[in-house]
């Protein structure tokens, strides 16, 4: 049977790998667009097949790899679920954002934490863990999937769609820092489009027209004044909306024949999107009624289901073990108002919880990661396959 203090050890032993696989992984240039994640999985494969780890690559756009690969075989499967695209480098850099150049115990360059640096250690693990495969009484599955940072539909979406792979529970180390907490809810989304309708004329001749502007202007005010309805869920922040974009009309000296304007809701486990449509119908409605002219139209873009998953599951109390026994605290639990792939996961039922090592630096300029959380997650996730698949 594997005993935790030799499969640590051999952590210990090896641990100087992850730094070198993250320098790499910095280096190949995986800016997403246009992504071109081959570079990072070339990286990945030379990993896999060195250390006779079963693989497959998926694609489905040329040049924009997923990695799925595969320790044991059977239930209960737990995926770790990273991904190898990043985000522009940006402005503002110390260093040169593609170098993972290290200064005080740190990696900076761009995805160190986001989510290269998680990767690396992942893929060190399952270089570890290959040792005792053998001994495994279910499998441990990695994800180092393309295209998160431009939604997943060529990386998760995909290859949960196309059935690539099948999870019981999964770790996404992509939410939280410092694996002080792990994340088991996400609010749900709203994209709204609101049009208000008017008619065009003269600038100079108001009065012959319809300003949709000033229309809009009447709907956000009402709008404003709303209050929505809601259960207060454990975990969670309140609801909340926000008016991100607005767009309207052609020249200063033409009277608008068109305003819209995109709003972002992000709701509650209990609330339902179709509910509060119907009530931002209701504020058009009213505004309408109280602006002579008046019209609007709005309609739904996008929505994803908001959820909370159960904070009993055997893979939460193992996480908050091995991080005591690792790092000498307990992870607390916490929900996001973001979204992450969790909600693609949890859709399709499989368990899936935000854990990550970090300091908050996704997607900022100068982004690092302390090397030595990357061992201790490694440690963490390594700790964890045992309890739940040996
Ligand atoms: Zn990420």
């Amino acid at each position: 049977m594997l005993k935790e203090k030799e499969l640590l050890e051999s952590i210990e032993t090896g641990k100087k790998r992850i730094p070198v696989l993250l320098k790499e992984l910095i280096a190949a240039r995986t800016v997403n667009p246009p992504g071109n994640e081959f570079l990072a999985a070339r990286i990945i494969c030379r990993e896999l097949k060195k250390h006779r780890i079963k693989f497959s690559k998926y694609e489905k756009i040329k040049g924009r790899t997923n990695i799925i690969a595969q320790l044991g075989k059977g239930s209960p499967r737990l995926c770790i679920a990273c991904h190898s695209d990043v985000v522009p480098a940006g402005e503002n850099w110390k260093t040169p954002p593609f170098k993972g150049v290290v200064k005080n115990k740190k990696m900076y360059g761009r995805g160190t934490e986001d989510d290269k640096g998680p990767l690396a250690a992942t893929l060190f693990v399952l270089t570890v863990l290959k040792k005792f495969e053998k001994e495994m009484n279910g499998s441990l599955i990695a994800m180092f999937a393309a295209d998160e940072e431009a939604g997943s539909k060529l990386g998760a979406d995909y290859l949960l769609k196309e059935k690539k792979f099948k999870a019981d529970y999964a770790i996404i180390p992509d939410i939280g820092s410092k694996m002080e907490e792990i994340t088991i809810g996400e609010k749900g989304i709203m994209h709204v489009l609101v049009e208000s309708i008017g008619k065009q004329a003269h600038g100079s001749t108001p009065q012959k027209g319809v300003n949709a502007i000033w229309n809009m202007n009447a709907f956000l005010n009402e709008l404003k004044k709303w209050k929505m309805k809601f259960k207060k869920v454990k975990y969670f922040s309140k609801p909340t909306l926000n008016i991100g974009l607005i767009h309207g009309g052609s020249s200063f000296n033409t009277v608008p024949a068109k305003c819209t304007t995109e709003i972002d809701i992000r709701y509650l486990p209990g609330q339902k999107a179709a509910m509060l449509l119907k009530e931002i119908k209701a504020i058009a409605r009213k505004t309408e009624k109280k602006n002579k002219k008046a019209k609007f139209k709005i309609k739904l873009i996008e929505k994803q289901e908001p959820f909370i998953l159960s904070q009993t599951h055997p893979l939460i109390k193992s996480i908050k073990k091995n991080t005591r026994k690792v790092l000498k605290k307990t992870p607390r639990i916490t929900t996001s108002s973001g979204t992450t792939i969790a909600k693609k996961f949890v859709k399709r039922k499989i368990y899936a919880i935000g854990f990550c090592p970090g300091n908050n630096q996704m997607h900022k300029s100068n982004e690092f990661i302390e090397l030595k959380q990357l061992e201790q997650f490694a440690k963490i996730i390594a700790l964890t396959a045992k309890d739940l698949l040996f």
